[in-house]
């Protein structure tokens, strides 16, 4: 069996956890095509292809979002995105330092994936993405 190649949007605004997350994918075994956008608004642009942008294309597999960005923050980007005819069936996956109820539950609401607590280590990293990648493998993407 071939795996598939899963194309991946990075939505997060601290460069540091950009490039563990780039640095933990080559360690894995995944096949991917990365996007990195530094906030909820630059990720739409590339989602469109609006502002000059290019967009994406083929559409990502996966979203990985964080909630605390500056501009358009998750909660609001995931709004966005759920309204959009053809963006809405998106499979997302939070990545926050926030394990806050409010905002576990406002996610759940806008129907993401799953939900993620960052990890602390490049490490933890690596374990989670090929965690997801065994799921990814077997389910049908949208
Ligand atoms: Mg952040």
């Amino acid at each position: 069996m071939t795996d598939k190649n899963i194309i991946i949007l990075h939505v997060e605004d601290d460069e540091v956890d950009a490039m563990v997350m780039q640095r933990a994918l080559k360690k894995t075994d995944l096949k991917y095509t990365y996007h990195h956008a530094k906030n909820g608004i630059e990720a739409l642009e590339m989602l469109r292809g609006t502002e000059g942008r290019t967009k994406i294309s083929p559409r990502p597999s996966v979203i990985l979002l964080d909630l605390n960005m500056p501009q358009m923050n998750g909660h609001e980007f995931l709004k966005e995105l759920r309204s959009d005819s053809e963006l809405k069936p998106i499979s997302v996956y939070v990545m926050s330092t926030s394990s806050d109820d409010r905002d576990r539950l406002e996610a759940f609401g806008q129907n993401v994936a799953g939900y993620i607590v960052k990890p602390l280590t490049l490490e933890s990293y690596v374990e989670a993405i090929n965690t997801l990648n065994k799921f990814w493998q077997l389910t049908e993407l949208p």
